[in-house]
């Protein structure tokens, strides 16, 4: 059927095309750095990244943009109270984003940018919409006029015909009972310590307006794909559509993917109701980074996810059976020849994975299609109906899967002995045993239980695991 994906702006699953051949030109808001990001906000980056790698995976190259928001209400007055610059306050955050995001193992998008590094184009646009005759200013600040765009409202399919024409809003995030005129350019306030003297005056831009420039730069007028959370549909989503149209006259973007909140006790995990974690609190708590991206990448992105610690513990089995499996493959001793119906089975598993996940990324039915071939081969493999010439179908597999999910590999651990290392000394061990030398094998086996690696001795061979 090929791949499709559920369209906000349409509401319907469309097949997707980009404009270009196989370039998809995809545009992501990121973080706000005024704080570690929490595990709700790296749901929707994990999404981000499945999406990349899907799009890859079926031969496409991406250039991606994501921005940080690197200033904002709460970093100007956090930055104030802390007496530093926005630069220095806001630093350590975006580092610990990358951070936190490398540990889950996401993709770099082609592009991070910065937008206190984009005043001067975002000025310039603010300038477009005035002569456009899409602003007006109050008190120094420059507001868009919502009334003068004819299609606000369309993304989120909210009817805004009561709205009292003219009545406006400071505030960056907003609820859809107060669709307003919104803030592009807000005028410095006496007391302020952080301010831009621009052409339109003292003050610094509002968040929509950067969102619509970097996007626009750096990857043009119309994009293939806009992403982010769902509570970004309105009003920011919806704001930079109206910015963006406006100045140009043509579609923003033609694909708009918008992913589910995570929950913890039924509520959505945010800083201001205090209910969240970070990738930092958990790895405190003994959970590592892979358990939470399986958990995060497992629920299909347009559900909610209600997290639970026990979810996570779930995640730790389900990659250890994956990893068990991989090492019976890559070690196992299996008998000769090979099975057509193995074959066709393998085939089979693979386009349900692959159907699954061009089916608006149903990650869940996609890890369903690689269980249930686990769990099948496993049980051939048990009653030597394995043969050796399949090993190479379930071996790409099982890499397959992991292009997309990525949580083979054990974890890097500091300090910790490495896979080669690992593979070395199992060697030394079997040529140890073969020279009768068994003082020796147990030695090995002694050291490597101290560094957490167990062996077991199975009729394939050694297996190991990290305890
Ligand atoms: P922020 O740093 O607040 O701008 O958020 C960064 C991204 O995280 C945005 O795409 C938000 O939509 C998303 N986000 C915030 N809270 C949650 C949540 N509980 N679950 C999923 N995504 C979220
Ligand atoms: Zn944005």
């Amino acid at each position: 059927m090929g791949l499709r994906f559920y369209n906000t702006l349409t509401q319907q699953v469309e097949d997707f095309h980009p404009q270009h051949d196989q370039e998809v030109r995809m545009y992501t808001c990121g973080p706000t750095v005024y704080n570690f990001v929490h595990i709700g906000n790296l749901r929707t980056f994990t999404f981000q990244d499945i999406l990349r790698r899907w799009l890859q995976a079926r031969g496409y190259k991406l250039n991606h943009v994501m921005n940080i928001t690197d200033v904002d209400d709460k970093i100007l007055r956090n930055a104030a109270k802390e007496g530093k610059s926005l630069k220095d306050y806001t630093e350590p955050y975006t580092e610990a984003f990358l951070e936190d995001t490398g540990k889950l193992r996401l993709q770099r998008p082609e592009k991070m940018v910065k937008a206190t590094e984009h005043i001067n184009e975002m000025v310039q646009a603010i300038e477009t919409l005035d002569q456009k005759g899409f602003t007006y200013t109050s008190e120094g600040s420059t507001y868009y006029r919502i009334s003068k765009f004819p299609s606000y409202g369309k993304l989120s399919h909210l009817d805004f015909s009561g709205m009292k024409d003219g009545a406006r809003v400071d505030n960056d995030e907003y609820d859809k009972d107060s669709a307003r005129d919104f803030v592009l350019w807000k005028a410095r306030k006496d007391n302020e310590t952080f301010w831009w003297d621009t052409s339109i005056g003292a003050g610094r831009p509002g968040w929509h307006i950067e969102c619509s420039v970097m996007a626009m730069k750096y990857l043009g007028e119309t994009l293939d794909i806009h992403a982010g959370g769902i509570d970004l549909t309105f009003p920011h989503h919806e704001n930079e559509i109206a910015q963006s149209e406006a100045i140009t006259g043509k579609p923003f973007a033609k694909y708009w993917l918008h992913s589910e909140h995570l929950n913890i006790d039924m509520q959505k995990m945010s800083k201001s109701l205090n209910n969240f974690y970070t990738l930092r609190d958990l790895v405190g708590m003994g959970y590592t980074a892979d358990q939470l991206r399986y958990l995060l990448a497992s629920v299909p992105y347009r559900k909610k996810l209600n997290f639970t610690l026990d979810g996570l513990v779930a995640a730790k089995s389900s990659i250890q059976r994956l990893r068990d499996y991989k090492l019976r493959l890559d070690t196992g001793k299996f008998p000769a020849g090979s099975s057509d119906e193995l074959a066709t089975r393998t085939a089979k598993a693979k386009d349900q994975f692959d159907e699954s996940l061009d089916d608006d990324l149903n990650t869940a039915e996609a890890l369903a299609a690689i269980f249930e071939y686990v769990r099948e081969t496993n049980i051939l493999m048990d009653s030597g109906g394995f043969p050796a010439g399949n090993a190479a179908a379930a071996q790409e597999l099982l890499a397959r899967f992991d292009t997309v999910f990525d949580v083979l590999k054990p974890d890097a651990r500091e300090g910790g002995i490495s896979d080669a290392e690992i593979d070395a000394q199992i060697a030394a061990r079997a040529a140890a045993k073969k020279a009768k030398n068994f003082a020796e094998a147990d030695r090995i086996r002694k050291d490597l239980a101290a560094a957490g690696i167990v062996l077991e001795d199975t009729k394939e061979g050694v297996r190991w695991k990290r305890k």
